[in-house]
């Protein structure tokens, strides 16, 4: 049996250091699950070209990842800006909505952002902070379209930099024009996944899951939870969405940081409770962006997330402006299956199985777990089995889970320890198993003598069984 690497799933988000067809080829020979395309920064153009490149040279490499967008949602973000400047302590800056319409004071550095009613919400004395939290400013005074601050902590500040107002709810629509726009090409070039930045509630989530299914696409949706409001509202976002992203980026500005390790462990564990995948995201390896080798806390950092039994790890600059795109992917293979050796074997006790063929899975995972040189062999069109069998985490046995459904395939690729295969089921299920063992062989994922444990319907006289099977390879 070849062992997984990791069961921990890896996510890199594609940009400038990452899309060219050399990195890319590397990048899926060294496991990468999926590829994570953020529209805050690509254009339709880019996007289309690499969606294309991503699925030739994963064709080519032979294991294709998942494809996601990660859409902007009711993002504040400074304007765009060729060069840099330098905001000084104690320097006033009016942050405007429309620079070209604002006649700009002598005594304050006019900044452009992309959101009209920034005034409304904000009274003097409130917090703005720039760029993920390095620059702060404190509010003097507001009127209309405008808003006067004082610079607290100096910073550079670059093109389309974040603006967190932590604390302050806004009232920007949930899913944006630009929004609908850059899904539509997602849509159109079949994306996997569509990330849904800032989700606050689970409404935003039906709005996008109905935008989705009016263009035809079946993708799933993974809310990312990155302010205040997704913090309240966890438990009918959790339910509402087919995965989370702890987008610990915004989250660690938008909420004090002590906090951010309680509510990553709170997140994790109420998705797994639900069997909904989760990812944890941003600054895993950011020391990497220039540095050959992880920082001491950062290999903590992953080891603890794998230990709390994240579905995936998502690398951001560390893979689009990294100076090292491949080597933090290979950093992140080792210290997730080394961790996940040291994992004490067993299956997640809080996750609830209804179906009686969902029960028979708990089953079916502690005999892989038992037994030497096993697998767990699934066939599933929905997808559904396999998101269950991942939820139970069973650690050391892989699961090869088959379907016949072009696209869920590539969903699965998110799921924690699942190996996804696409093929035409046969009439016959005993020729489906037959088929799929085969190919198993054939990949050199299995050899003779392993044993797979397998989830499947049978026909006994006529009439269709569920059924948990142990079969040899021969
Ligand atoms: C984050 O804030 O952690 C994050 C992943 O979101 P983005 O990269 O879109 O800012």
């Amino acid at each position: 049996m070849r062992n997984l690497e990791r069961q921990t799933k890896v996510i890199a988000t594609i940009g400038p250091a990452s899309e060219d067809e050399a990195t890319l080829t590397a990048l899926f020979q060294e496991g990468v699950d999926v590829c994570r395309l953020n529209m805050a920064h690509a254009g339709h153009d880019w996007v289309r070209t690499i969606t294309r490149r991503i699925r030739e040279v994963g064709k080519r490499v032979g294991r294709e990842p998942a494809v996601m967008m990660d859409i902007k949602g009711p993002e504040i973000r400074t304007g765009f800006r060729k060069e840099k400047i330098q905001l000084a302590d104690g320097q006033k800056v009016d942050l405007v909505h429309k620079l070209q319409d604002f006649q700009p004071s002598h005594d304050c550095l006019p900044i452009d952002v992309n959101y009209s009613k920034l005034h409304e919400h904000l009274e003097p004395g409130n917090l703005v902070l720039l760029d993920n939290g390095l620059i702060r400013l404190e509010v003097l005074e507001t009127e209309k379209g405008q808003v006067r601050c004082k610079v607290t902590e100096a910073g550079e500040l670059g093109s389309r930099r974040h603006v967190n107002l932590p604390g302050t709810e806004v009232d920007l629509p949930s899913l944006t024009e630009k929004d609908m726009a850059d899904a539509l090409v997602g849509i159109q070039e079949s994306h996997d996944f569509f990330a849904l930045s800032f989700t606050r509630d689970a409404e935003s989530i039906d709005l996008l899951r109905r935008f989705l299914s009016e263009n035809g696409s079946e993708a799933r949706i993974i809310a990312k939870i990155e302010d205040q409001s997704a913090v309240r509202n966890l438990d009918e976002i959790v339910r509402g969405a087919d995965g989370l992203m702890v987008a610990r980026g915004d989250l660690g500005i938008e909420c004090a940081y002590e906090e951010l390790p309680i509510i990553q462990r709170r997140a994790v564990g109420k998705c797994l409770a639900l069997g909904k995948p989760v990812i944890v995201a941003t600054h895993l390896l950011e020391s990497m962006i220039d540095s050959p080798v992880p920082t001491r806390a950062e290999i903590s950092d992953i080891a603890n997330a794998v230990n709390e039994g994240a579905d995936c790890l998502m690398l951001s600059g560390e893979t689009t402006q990294g100076e090292r795109p491949i080597e933090c992917v290979r950093i992140l293979n080792r210290i997730a299956g080394r961790i996940e050796q040291e994992i004490t074997p067993g299956l997640t006790e809080e996750l609830r199985l209804f179906r009686p063929k969902a029960k028979m899975l708990r089953s079916a995972a502690m005999l892989a777990m038992k037994l030497e040189n096993s697998a767990v062999l699934v066939f599933t069109r929905s997808g559904d089995l396999a998101e269950k069998l991942a939820a139970l985490r069973p650690n050391g046995a892989p699961v090869f889970a088959f379907t016949d459904v072009k696209g869920v395939h590539l969903r699965l690729r998110l799921l924690w320890g699942i190996e996804p295969f696409f093929m035409e089921f046969s009439e016959d299920p005993e020729q489906t198993i037959l088929n799929a063992i085969e190919h198993l062989r054939s990949f050199e994922w299995v050899e003779k003598g392993d044993q797979l444990v397998t989830v499947t319907n049978v026909l006994a006289h006529g009439k269709v069984v569920e059924s948990i099977q142990l079969r040899e390879v021969e």
